[in-house]
């Protein structure tokens, strides 16, 4: 089989049918050999009841159904092991990608070499200060923090080289940063095609403001886990050593000013009267230790059994 078109999606209903015939027509006209893969994830709308509709009427289409919501990072991870596809093509439900796009993806793979190719919502059209202007810094970041030169990093229009997706492991909210994980997987050769974007035309977005504290905690945990998950030393002992030192620079001048007033015989104040050094010291030990929690942590996730495991409702 050719392609393995992956589609994450929650409370779409209505977005459904419309989808699925115009991928359907693009597939028919460009004589792909396709399958659908449909993972539901926990909705509370008909959206189930809409893809077993869409299946009945066309057998290239596979449902997937979580017993609850566990987020678009699972649904995509569930679908990339179910994949049967030499390309695989993941896109939102919500038809704000169009499926005229998947030809000149599919190219690119194929012809052009890539092992992954990202879309690039050049012109887009969502909310300007709720998410353009706050994804244009996250791309910023996220490009200088990793040094793949993407625009669009959290597209959800993207085709990968199928043993790109059969060797990453997407889960928190780290869809958003899938072309690194394949960059630190070994993957390198990622490519980016312009694409059209268009309103959402049913439903509305299932991402709300909590994004802006987990797109940057995973991006963390994601530099984190590529560089130095084999040797958390080498950031804990810096940091560490970082951090003594500013401790123990503050103490040194406390201390010295103090003895210099003790010995020009003036009135000196205790260093331990300013609350400057209570609070400082306080913030100090409390940073250090919640980052180094958090990162423990994150390790700790990589290796807990249970990770990535989903329950699956019903399958079609
Ligand atoms: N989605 C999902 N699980 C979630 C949240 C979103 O499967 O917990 C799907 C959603 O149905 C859509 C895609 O992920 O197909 C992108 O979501 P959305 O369009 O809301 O994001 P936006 O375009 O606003 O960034
Ligand atoms: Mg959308």
């Amino acid at each position: 089989m050719e392609l393995s078109i992956v589609i994450p999606l929650l409370n779409e209903a209505e977005s459904i049918p419309e989808l699925v015939s115009w991928i359907n027509a693009v597939m028919l006209k460009n004589n792909f050999t396709y399958e659908i893969i449909l993972i539901d994830d926990g909705s509370s709308d008909s959206s189930w009841d809409e893809i077993i509709k869409a299946q009945k009427a066309n057998p290239n289409i596979r449902g997937i159904k979580f017993t609850r919501n566990y987020g678009k990072s699972a649904a995509l991870h569930t679908g990339f092991r179910a994949a049967k596809g030499n390309i695989v093509i993941t896109m939102d439900a919500d038809l704000q990608d169009s499926p005229e796009e998947i030809p000149g993806f599919v190219q690119m793979v194929q012809e052009g070499g890539f092992d992954l190719v990202s879309g690039w919502k050049k012109k887009r059209y969502d909310p300007i200060f709720s998410k353009n202007l706050p994804s244009k810094f996250y791309n910023w970041t996220a490009r200088r923090m990793t040094g793949i030169k993407l625009h669009d990093f959290n597209c959800g229009i993207k085709a990968y080289r199928s043993k790109v997706v059969k060797s990453i492991e997407v889960y928190g909210d780290m869809h958003r940063y899938i072309p690194v994980l394949a960059k630190w997987a070994g993957f390198r050769n990622i490519g980016e095609k312009v694409v059209q974007h268009q309103e959402r035309k049913y439903g509305r977005t299932k991402f709300g403001i909590e994004r802006f504290i987990r797109g940057p905690l995973d991006l963390m945990s994601v530099m984190f886990i590529s560089k130095f998950s084999k040797r958390p030393m080498h950031l804990f002992g810096v940091l560490g050593s970082l951090m003594f030192l500013i401790g123990f620079v503050t103490a040194l001048y406390l201390g010295i000013n103090k003895l210099i007033a003790v010995y020009s015989n003036k009135p000196a104040a205790l260093v331990t009267d300013s609350p400057y050094f209570y609070i400082g010291l306080t913030c100090m030990i409390l940073g250090t230790q919640l980052f180094l929690a958090g990162f423990m942590s994150e390790l700790v996730s990589r290796s807990a059994t249970d990770r990535n495991k989903y329950l699956i409702d019903e399958e079609i």
